[in-house]
């Protein structure tokens, strides 16, 4: 998609299913399962959207997916279907993954951060080589010393290939890491989650990441599972969903399967609902 000076394109970084209840958390069923039907183990389909940020002299990507790193036996339990890989589909855009100068994370937890390192000989390697990895400070302090909940989740082989090569940054608070692409706190589901803001000649778009994982999350109450910080998360909510939904922005809901993006829009009812966009949309008016 033409975004002002900017080029954004939509990766698949993985298709995977999870339980119901960690996606909708309390939410009653009833209230998901058409949009989202649950197979007969209560999964339901998930998405993990990439976004590649391309400038006149800088190609960033948000988000790495789930990657391929996996073994079958977890493959098979996470239902992670196998699909084109990251680099496969960087070579379909004409973009080689030695051209990836920033590699930003909203977080290191593994739907977000597996496709960041390939199998190598023995250990994982980075697959953009000439990459800064940028984390909020307080995500990666999580993520080397996790709690008995997350430990599962974080697998330093995605990130620490970065930290080795002395091409991971932290970042504290808000920072323009790339002419128009800016990282801003979004803690809720944990402390140091990050989104993006990325601003062209008039236009905004923003990835949510967790804090909006679907598009159908987009009412305040409707929150992942057990969030570590509620009232951070219902806060930051309010504030970018109603700047959002007000200026046109641009919105990406990197879990959702069928609406990878689009624009909130207040509806004569006073309902606020997502007006999706198709995935290969040219141009953002
Ligand atoms: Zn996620």
């Amino acid at each position: 998609m033409n975004f002002g000076s900017l080029r954004l394109d939509l990766l698949h970084g993985g298709d995977l299913r999870l339980d119901g209840s960690a996606l909708f958390g309390v939410i009653p069923k009833v209230l998901w399962e058409r949009r989202f039907p649950a197979d007969d183990r209560n999964r339901i389909r998930v998405a993990a959207h990439c976004l590649l940020v391309r400038g006149a002299d800088f190609t960033a990507l948000v988000e790495a997916g789930v990657g391929d790193k996996w073994d079958e036996e977890t493959r098979e339990r996470r239902s992670i279907a196998a699909g084109p890989s990251l680099a496969e589909q960087l070579a379909r855009i004409g973009v080689r993954p030695d051209q990836v100068d920033a590699l930003v994370l909203s977080r290191l937890q593994s739907d977000h951060a597996g496709g960041a390192t390939v199998r190598g000989e023995g250990c994982a390697v980075r697959l953009f080589p000439r990459a800064t990895l940028y984390v909020q400070s307080s995500e990666l302090d999580r993520a080397r010393a996790p709690g008995e909940r997350e430990r599962a989740s974080y697998e330093p082989e995605n990130w620490e290939p970065y930290a080795e090569a002395g091409r991971l940054e932290t970042v504290d608070g808000e920072r323009e890491i790339r002419p128009g692409v800016r990282v801003t706190p979004l803690a809720g589901q944990a402390a140091g989650m990050q989104g993006v803001r990325i601003d062209s000649e008039g236009r905004t778009a923003f990835f949510f990441a967790d804090a909006v994982p679907t598009s159908a999350h987009v009412p305040i109450p409707w929150l992942m599972e057990e969030p570590l910080y509620p009232i951070e998360l219902i806060q930051n909510k309010k504030r970018w969903i109603d700047q959002a939904a007000r200026e046109g922005w641009l919105c990406l809901f990197e879990h959702d399967p069928d609406v990878p993006w689009g624009r909130i829009v207040d509806g004569i009812d006073g309902q606020r609902r997502v007006y999706p966009l198709p995935a290969a949309q040219r141009e953002f008016p």
